[in-house]
């Protein structure tokens, strides 16, 4: 496989002279396996210069294969400036999460109304189809790709393309489910001692790659005030990576802040942490035109979902139990989860809840932490007790995000932690994801 690099920015495109070499270009990558199948890795700003490569080697027909994470901006505008789609002959395959706001061609058509755009999505001559993915191994022309949902505001994939025993990942936008990446007590640089279910899926989804391309926004400084946002400190990028076992990761996703000179430090102190933690990973910062080759070793296993995933979630008005006893906040979280089409119910206490579960077993219970009569870990463990609930899951909202707390939390059979304060996108997409890999009773 060859792995390309064309867009390495997040957020907005920023070029002048402080990024000439680390790049302005927002998110785009473009990875060949060597059967000659061609995968896009978004399709920022980036895209624009790919897609005149591709036109200039005079390809008879080029077939695309274009995986986007997420529909934020800095990760579908260079589509209506991807030029091979204004060919006919040519195709490209849209991949992206499924269970976003509007589906695939809704969102990309969007951007392309008249009123931004002088070309509408359905006038390009090109063939293009859209495939809505939730979690899963798909067959992408002959590479072999798992997705897993990433942590993100908005409803975000993460892409593992194997090909001829070699693992590539992307994982651009994305940010720790816990502060606290270890288990107290466990021995830390093992997958097996990372403390948040979350964050060690995360690290088993790039076991053994040979490459993994990480969204590192941030240093560990900044993103304190930036937490929830949806991007990751190079420090978390490189303790998971070579924990699992990863061989190379480039950092992407660069903030329009940061200049060279600093993304140079970053790139730095984040060989320095790889170096100290000893696990021969090798680390770099993307910058544009940067191509990698990944050469042949012993074949890497094929990855295998832990959980069965579900394959339309859109579709089947999942019912959801809020439970929260504060009225404003609960009629914010109901609307929020009633717009994304679920069918929701609300109780204002511990009792009322449990009242209401024995009624009808939701699919997936919101649950405050702090509610009166009965704290969310009670709340939880009642669930679990009984043998009808006890595979529902349980997202807990929470301002606890010390360790000892989230560990009570899983023991009591917390299924995942929304952190306090949250934006009810980001709410949204957690539910989402957390349904998409429960097992339907
Ligand atoms: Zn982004
Ligand atoms: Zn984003």
């Amino acid at each position: 496989m060859r792995v390309r690099f064309w867009g390495t920015r997040g957020s907005i495109a920023t070029p002048g002279p402080g990024t000439t070499h680390f790049g302005g270009n927002t998110s785009c990558v473009e990875l060949t396996t060597s059967d000659g199948d061609l995968l896009i890795f978004d399709c920022g700003t980036g895209a624009h210069r790919l897609a005149a490569k591709l036109i200039a080697e005079g390809k008879s027909q080029i077939k695309a294969n274009i995986l986007l994470g997420h529909t934020h901006w800095d990760h579908i505008q260079g589509f209506p400036f991807f030029s091979p789609a204004f060919v006919k002959g040519n195709s490209a395959a849209i991949y992206g999460p499924e269970g976003s706001h509007g589906s695939l061609h809704d969102v990309l058509s969007g951007q392309m109304e008249f009123t931004y755009f002088p070309v509408e999505l359905s006038q390009l001559p090109a063939a293009i189809t859209y495939h809505d993915l939730a979690e899963g191994i798909h067959a992408i022309g002959s590479a072999r790709v798992a997705t897993q949902f990433i942590n993100h505001p908005a409803l975000t994939l993460g892409y593992r393309v194997e090909s001829n025993g070699k693992a590539v990942v992307y994982l651009v936008d994305h940010e720790p489910f816990s502060d606290e990446l270890w288990r107290a007590g466990a021995e830390p640089g093992r997958i097996e001692s990372i403390l948040h279910d979350g964050d060690r899926r995360h690290a088993q989804f790039m076991v053994d790659a040979d490459l993994v391309i990480h969204d590192a926004q941030y240093t560990p400084e900044e993103y304190g005030p930036k937490k929830s946002w949806g991007h990751s400190t190079y420090a978390y990028a490189v303790q998971l990576a070579s924990a699992a076992g990863v061989r190379h990761l480039v950092l992407t996703h660069h903030d329009p802040d940061h200049d060279d000179h600093f993304i140079a430090d970053i790139e730095r102190r984040a060989r320095d942490l790889a170096r100290d933690l000893g696990k021969g990973l090798d680390v770099s910062c993307a910058y544009e035109g940067c191509e990698l080759v990944i050469e042949r070793r012993t074949s890497v296993r094929p990855f295998e979902t832990a959980d069965p995933f579900q394959a339309s979630l859109a579709q089947s008005h999942l019912h959801i139990l809020v439970v929260d006893d504060e009225a404003e906040a609960l009629k914010a979280v109901a609307r929020a989860l009633g717009e994304g089409s679920y069918v929701v119910r609300t109780a204002p206490s511990g009792p009322d809840a449990l009242r209401m579960i024995s009624e009808q077993i939701p699919d997936l219970v919101v649950l405050d932490y702090t509610i009166a009569g009965m704290d969310g870990f009670e709340v939880t463990r009642a669930i679990r007790a009984n043998s009808e609930t006890k595979d529902v899951p349980v997202v807990m909202l929470t301002a606890l995000t010390d360790e000892p707390s989230i560990r009570k939390g899983f023991e009591a059979g917390v299924t995942d932690y929304v952190t306090k304060p949250f934006s009810l996108p980001q709410l949204l997409a957690r539910v989402h994801a957390c349904l998409a890999r429960t097992k339907r009773r």
